[in-house]
């Protein structure tokens, strides 16, 4: 069964990248360190930004990302200085690498899910992608993660690169003891943004391959007994639109301060809060707070303005359909 999992402002999400580099230079990265800054914040200062965003959304779902969060050599305490404070869940999103010794240095009663990235069954195809090598260092780091008793999630980004080869991941998933498979689509964002120019090929895939592909192997994957989530992307007429700006509880958190309630914002000084020290204040108009509350027949107003080309028309110029918030998942439990 799949089920849509609507938006709840009683379900805060904390996406808090401690520090923008990595050892990593993947081809569809969104990190832009024009906007997100080079920096890496001080063990100081994540804490206290961690406070503050517990004052705010008590037990909010916390995600420790980068760049590739486990080069700060201060994750070990940030994690446990959010259990202290009790966030609902604390997750580690990483591309595998696992640098510092994280694994020796916090324990699966701290961390809930160490979430890894990979982008093909194979490092024929995900190496290309992600950078040689990196298939066989995230697949070592998952079935040492597994060894210690962590809990795994594996994300896998769907683009124009790997799109067959998602078909050899339920494999894969059962191989690796994944707990969940998060299958992701490419955004025109960041690095995908400059890789779809006029002169490059196209990562994003169309609609039909999106549907042909992603629902099969989320059903099979979901079979073999695993959580699979990936985005609703598009709406169907009698669906209803929510703009998780409006309606849910999120905070993107950079180093450099910004604080954005939506990730299609990212790209552009959109944000609608910041960082002063540590204190959380609100941004002057214009900022994305403003393009929320737009109400436009395609649905998502930042997917109308950054990638357009998702969209299509009838004969009297209405949209064929709505997309969703980017933030809009949908879910396939084995256990319901
Ligand atoms: S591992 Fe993540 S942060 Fe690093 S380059 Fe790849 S997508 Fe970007
Ligand atoms: S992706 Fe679109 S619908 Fe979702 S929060 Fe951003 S502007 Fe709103």
């Amino acid at each position: 069964m799949t089920r849509t999992v609507h938006f709840s402002k009683n379900a805060a999400n904390v996406f808090f990248h401690i520090l923008t580099q990595c050892n990593l230079r993947c081809r569809h990265c969104y990190i832009n360190p024009s906007q997100h800054g080079q920096g890496r914040l001080g063990i100081e200062d994540i804490n206290a930004w961690l406070r503050t965003l517990a004052e705010r959304a008590p037990a909010a779902n916390l995600i420790f990302l980068g760049g590739e969060p486990t080069l700060h050599p201060d994750l070990p305490e940030a994690v446990r200085t959010a259990r202290g404070l009790g966030y609902g869940s604390i997750t580690i999103d990483t591309n595998g690498y696992l640098f510092n010794d994280i694994l020796e240095r916090t324990t699966p009663a701290l961390v809930d899910v160490i979430s890894f990235s990979l982008d093909g069954a194979s490092a024929a195809t995900n190496d290309p992608i992600r950078g040689q090598g990196s298939f066989e260092a995230c697949t070592d780091g998952i079935r040492r993660a597994k060894a210690k008793g962590f809990q795994t999630s594996l994300i896998f980004t769907v683009s124009r690169l790997n799109l067959e080869e998602l078909a050899a991941m339920p494999a894969l998933l059962a191989d690796l003891g994944i707990d969940r498979f998060f299958i992701q689509v490419i955004g025109l964002r960041g690095q995908s943004a400059v890789g779809s120019s006029a002169d490059a090929p196209p990562l994003q895939v169309s609609r039909a391959e999106w549907e042909n592909h992603v629902f099969a192997v989320a059903a099979k994957v979901s079979r073999q007994g695993i959580r699979v989530i990936y985005p609703k992307v598009y709406l169907a007429p009698d669906e209803p639109f929510d703009c998780a700006g409006r309606v849910a509880d999120n905070y993107f958190v950079f180093p450099n301060g910004r604080v954005y309630r939506c990730p299609l914002c990212e790209d552009y000084p959109l944000h609608s809060l910041s960082f002063e020290n540590s204190r959380l204040v609100t941004t002057n108009p214009l900022n994305e707070n403003d393009l929320f509350n737009l109400n436009i027949a395609e649905g998502c107003v930042m997917n109308k303005l950054i990638q357009p080309q998702n969209l299509t028309y009838l004969s009297d110029g209405r949209p064929a359909y709505k997309i969703a918030c980017c933030l809009l998942k949908e879910e396939r439990d084995p256990t319901t």
